[in-house]
């Protein structure tokens, strides 16, 4: 006689639940992943970029007010949504055949507080960090490489490398390398810029470059931009009639804002929150001396796969308060950056030794690193300096105004947000606006009365991690002045948590790797509170290693 066991009501229930349960979860998990990743980057949206707009293009023009990196970025994205598109820039240089080809730059003897040095005498007058050092994320040469399919090519000529970004990093004090990185763009702005203006005039000849400045937004009876007005060069007013869209790009001028609030009288008064964070830096560059590399190797540099030796000791000012960065600026450019909040700039060899050896974590600083301050030492007459001061950081909360805003309005840029450039992220953040515009554009036309609120509410979140990320560690420093409504307390427990999680990466190859993705904009930021990381964090709550 067979056996029946009988199973209580109660318990096939639970049963039946946990097989759904273990059924569905991959695919909520897959759910989860892809509504993070939509939310917090814009990894998914490279897919489409580049594509041709299904259906006919959005009648009328796209003004975009500012010819620099986001202003070329948006024009480039444009050109696949709008029937026309002109950019409006100031900057007559800009203009001419220069501004598309490598910088051929002299320089000028500057008097600096110290002794007086050479800077590049460059002709981009309205973007003053035109010569600093930049670096840039992964994200930045995806979005290169999705737009034009033959760029690692295209850019041979100029210089610049593309290089796997394993950097040799110490974060606040605690070592770190990123096993699984992936190669990244490395060049100075004064390359970058032209490169990506060369690549879409070419690509796109139909963009229009006007030279002037925008100076007036035109409001029709629903409050959407009709026109554009723009002082042309020699003067003379003109308008952009048939706005389509008017796109800010005017950097840390802000003219949308300006604009706007002249059109609009009941625009909020407050939607530009600014602190000072009061940070220092000078760049540093010299020729690279024939077999530079190969020296500081036999001196202990990590061989790394993108071999380019990148070294940078960067602090949270509640750790220490400079930061010592030894990069390539290009094929054949060597370049330091030192600096912080409120220090000194070095300005030769000999100054920037002296505050290597007063950072805080001097163990942290490698032998090769001194070494290759003596291999340039022949090359020192050649080196060229650039002393940057960036006081106030700001953060236009547009979507805060969706509702007053014209529907056909957006910013993207520096003239939506300026963070602390200690982490390179602006021009990847006008990537991130340009990313961003192109996957709305896809969704519906600026003639829909919710357009400008759905791009503001997808690119807050996209951005607000490297806004509230670089404040709050500049809160730890007692000379940053907050916003209005924060103090040097505001922002602790993020401080905190971060520490913990350095301290994990330096032992956890898979921490180090989801922190990577996050510095890269390829991860959302919520990866930091992964299960292995926040393990890793309690554990050296509970039981600290050092
Ligand atoms: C010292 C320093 C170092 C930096 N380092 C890095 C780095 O390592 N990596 C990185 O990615 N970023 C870095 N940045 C930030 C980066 O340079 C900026 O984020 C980037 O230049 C912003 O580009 P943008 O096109 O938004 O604005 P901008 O480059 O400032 O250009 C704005 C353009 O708008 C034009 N304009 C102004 N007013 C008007 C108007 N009314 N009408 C029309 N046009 C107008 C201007 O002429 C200009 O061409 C650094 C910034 C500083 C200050």
């Amino acid at each position: 006689m067979p056996l029946e066991i009988q199973i209580p009501a109660f318990t096939q229930a639970a049963l039946a639940c946990t097989v759904v349960i273990a059924a569905a979860y991959p695919l909520l998990k897959r759910g989860a992943r892809s509504y993070l990743l939509r939310k917090y980057t814009c990894v998914l949206d490279l897919e489409q970029l580049g594509k041709a707009r299904k259906g006919e293009k959005v009648s009328g023009t796209a003004a975009i007010c500012g010819g620099s990196v986001a202003g070329l970025f948006a024009a480039r994205i444009c050109s696949d949504h709008f029937e026309r598109v002109i950019v409006v820039e100031p900057e007559a240089w800009t203009h001419t055949v220069e501004a598309r080809a490598p910088p051929r730059f002299d320089t000028r003897e500057v008097q600096g507080n110290g002794s007086p040095y050479n800077t590049i005498n460059h002709k981009r007058s309205r973007v003053y960090q035109y010569t600093a050092v930049h670096l840039y994320q992964v994200l930045l040469l995806r979005f290169a490489r999705r737009l034009f399919p033959r760029f690692d090519e295209e850019v041979k000529d100029w210089g610049v490398l593309i290089r796997c970004a394993d950097f040799i990093f110490s974060l606040s004090g605690y070592r770190m390398r990123f096993p699984d990185a992936e190669e990244i763009l490395m060049g100075p702005r004064r390359s970058i810029e032209p490169i990506f203006r060369q690549l879409i005039c070419e690509a796109r000849p139909e963009i229009e470059f006007v030279h002037g400045t925008a100076t007036g937004f035109q409001l029709a009876a629903d409050g959407s931009i009709s026109a554009v007005s723009v002082r042309l060069a020699d003067g003379t007013i003109s308008e952009i009639e048939d706005c389509a869209l008017a796109i800010d790009c005017t950097g840390i001028a802000q003219s949308g804002l300006k604009l706007l609030s002249r059109a609009i009288p009941n625009l909020p008064t407050d939607l530009r929150a600014t602190y000072n964070a009061d940070i220092v830096y000078s760049t540093l560059e010299y020729p690279l001396p024939l077999g530079f590399e190969e020296t500081l190797f036999k001196h202990g540099m990590p061989k790394t796969k993108g071999s380019t030796g990148v070294f940078s000791y960067s602090p949270s000012p509640e750790v220490d308060t400079r930061m010592v960065a030894l990069t390539r600026c290009d094929e054949n450019t060597v370049v330091f950056t030192m600096g912080g909040w409120a220090v000194d700039m070095p300005t030769n060899l000999d100054e920037i030794r002296t505050f290597a050896q007063q950072v805080k974590n001097k163990k942290h600083i490698p032998g090769y690193f001194y070494k290759a301050l003596d291999l340039l030492e022949p090359v020192a007459h050649l080196g060229t300096v650039f002393e940057a001061r960036v006081t106030n950081c700001y953060k236009i909360n547009y979507e805060r105004a969706a509702n007053v805003l014209p529907r056909n309005f957006v910013a993207m840029g520096d003239a939506s947000m300026r963070v602390n450039p200690r982490f390179g992220q602006g021009v990847t953040k006008g990537a991130i606006g340009a990313i961003t515009l192109d996957s709305v554009l896809r969704k519906m036309s600026p003639t829909h009365k919710d357009f400008g609120k759905v791009f503001f509410q997808k690119m807050t979140p996209r951005t607000d991690g490297a806004w509230t990320g670089t404040r709050f560690a500049d809160y730890a420093a007692p000379t940053t002045t907050p916003l209005p409504n924060e103090t040097h307390e505001t922002g602790w427990l993020m401080r905190w948590y971060q520490l913990q999680v350095f301290k994990t990466i330096e032992k956890n190859e898979n921490a180090a790797s989801a922190f990577w993705h996050i510095l890269m904009f390829l991860a959302p930021p919520t990866d930091i509170f992964a299960p292995s990381i926040v393990a890793g964090v309690v554990k050296e709550t509970l039981w600290p290693s050092s």
